[in-house]
């Protein structure tokens, strides 16, 4: 009898899980998770695997940077490349992320201007 393997992976708790390396041995720590405070690109891209959304509830994710910005998901993805070298190099131009929390109160991205918060039930 022919069968395929097809290596599962999992998720566990923020680290990713190799069926073939099983539950001791982590794959890959740091794989997906929201960091409160963000030091290095690796925090920064776990934090973007984590998703847009605190669960539970539909609060947004927002990025914080070092000069008191907020940042959206959105926004985060598609500048990566600039927020991580801001990260690995100290710089103060805006785009140092350092932590990203959970937006209870309604706040605009500081660069697309998208609204943050709660989504209003329609
Ligand atoms: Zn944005």
């Amino acid at each position: 009898m022919n069968r395929h393997h097809i290596v599962g992976l999992w998720e566990f708790e923020g680290d990713l899980y190799s069926e073939k390396l099983g539950l001791s041995v982590p794959l890959r720590t740091n794989f997906k998770r929201h960091h409160r405070h963000i030091k290095t690109g690796l925090d920064l891209r776990a934090s973007i695997r984590a998703g847009a959304f605190a669960w539970p509830g539909r609060y947004d994710i927002g990025f914080i940077t070092d000069d008191g910005g907020l940042l959206c998901h959105g926004c985060v993805k598609a500048e990566l490349y600039n927020i991580t070298h801001s990260i690995r190099n100290e710089c103060s131009d805006g785009w140092r992320v350092i932590g990203s929390d959970v937006i209870h109160e309604h706040d605009n991205c500081s660069h697309c201007n998208k609204s943050l918060g709660l989504e209003e039930e329609e």
